[in-house]
């Protein structure tokens, strides 16, 4: 049997990101991906924002790879020929109660390590966006837009200049651990063979449960059950392309884990308001928007977008988000590593936003992992859940 040093099951951005450091670090690696593309999972449905990283606590995965991730990614993209556009971002409050939950967002950005992020007050607002009502505000002007497949598919290459093999069309069907390797079984077309592989990476998306189930792992038992979240997007008619030059968020509804629903821009400068928030049922991956939502999205964004108008407004696309159950309001990356009987395990599950953002940290992280080093604290690797 055939044997590689590292097998990566997951073509997404995390998984390309990861065979990239990998490959880079020396390892012989081989990624599978299911479906004939790489990046045609939740990387092609998202909001292709390169996010600063003033949301997430300090001392969490998230903001760690985040605010590194960003950084690697600007460079990255500028090297590899990949689309990236720092447009800034601003969050914007409409009125005094808004306006003060501004300063812990602040606070946290800045504790974070977010370069360059300020308070404006609404006269500077005004000067930079004078179509967006707010009476105060915070400016991140290094968040930026990116190519979220081309840079998948740039790491990939990169991947593969490094000798990695890139196979496509190509699923993952059963997991097992033996003589102390793990045996991947896969099937592309009408042939399945079985490889043996030293470590094993998890970078499955909204399936990285079932790939962790695969294993012969307990998903509820590890807290690695993920709960899936459509996020529906509607275009701002074309007509109004230019009046809004920067992305712009309003500040986060309490006790929701979404930003609330925000103008993106696209590498073309249309705009776009999204991503909401809609649980839906596990396995069903239906990216059809339902018309109706239209009025939550209308009344979110005239608070600041007075202008708009509900014929404005048109269904364009959705993407769903791999959640992790978690009882309180924040749930970070989860990165685990196993020893003992799963040695040269690592699966990466509830890779939600910002794991576009993160991937070239999560990447070097893995790497780092699969060579035996020690991940700088304090991200969660190999401990508990
Ligand atoms: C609505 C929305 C908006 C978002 N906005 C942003 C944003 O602005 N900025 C940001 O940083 N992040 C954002 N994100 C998050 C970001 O898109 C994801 O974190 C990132 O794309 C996840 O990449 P991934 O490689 O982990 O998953 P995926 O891209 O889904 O890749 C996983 C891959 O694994 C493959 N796979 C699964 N099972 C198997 C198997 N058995 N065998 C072989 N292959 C398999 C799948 O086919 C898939 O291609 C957003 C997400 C959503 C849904």
């Amino acid at each position: 049997m055939v044997t590689v040093e590292a097998t990566i099951v997951g073509g997404g951005i995390t998984g390309c990101a990861v065979a990239d450091a990998a490959a880079r670090a020396g390892f012989e690696v081989v990624l599978l991906e299911k479906e004939a593309r790489l990046g045609a999972g939740v990387t092609s449905r998202n909001s292709e924002v390169a996010h600063g990283g003033m949301y997430y606590p300090p001392g969490s995965i998230k903001a760690d790879c985040c605010v590194r991730g960003r950084r690697l990614l600007k460079v990255f993209c500028a090297e590899a020929g990949v689309a990236y556009r720092e447009c800034g971002k601003l969050i914007v409050a409409v009125d005094d109660d808004e306006a003060e939950r501004l300063d812990p967002i602040l606070a946290r950005g800045l504790a974070n390590g977010v370069e360059d992020f300020n308070r404006l007050d609404a006269d500077q607002l005004l000067a930079m966006e004078p179509d967006v009502k707010a009476v105060a505000g915070l400016w991140s002007p290094r968040t930026g837009i990116v190519d979220a497949e081309g840079a998948a598919r740039a790491y990939a290459d990169r991947a593969a200049e490094h000798g990695a093999l890139l196979m496509t069309g190509t699923e993952v069907t059963a997991l097992e651990r033996r003589d102390g390797a793990w045996l991947v079984t896969a099937r592309r077309g009408d042939e399945t063979w079985t490889h043996a592989s030293t470590h094993l990476v998890l970078c499955g998306g909204l399936h990285a449960d079932d790939l962790v189930a695969m294993t012969g792992l307990d998903v509820d038992a590890e807290g690695l059950r993920q709960t899936w979240v459509k996020g529906n997007y509607f275009s701002i008619d074309p007509r109004h392309a230019g009046r809004v030059n920067r992305l712009v968020y309003p500040v986060p509804p309490r006790a929701k884990d979404t930003l609330g629903v925000h103008v993106c821009l696209d590498l073309g400068g249309q705009m776009r308001l999204g991503p909401d928030f809609e649980p839906v049922v596990r396995g069903v991956e239906d990216y059809a928007v339902d018309p109706l939502r239209l009025t939550p999205f209308y009344e979110g964004a005239v608070r600041f977008l007075p202008w708009l108008e509900p014929e404005d407004l048109n269904p364009v696309m959705s993407g769903i988000r791999p959640k992790l159950e978690f009882p309180g309001p924040f749930a970070d990356f989860r990165i685990r590593r196993y020893d003992g009987e799963r040695e040269g395990l690592v699966a990466l599950t509830g890779i939600d936003s910002p794991g576009l953002t993160s991937s070239p940290a999560v990447g070097a992280l893995v790497a780092d992992v699969l060579g035996g080093g020690i991940p700088p604290a304090p991200l969660d690797v190999g401990g508990e859940a």
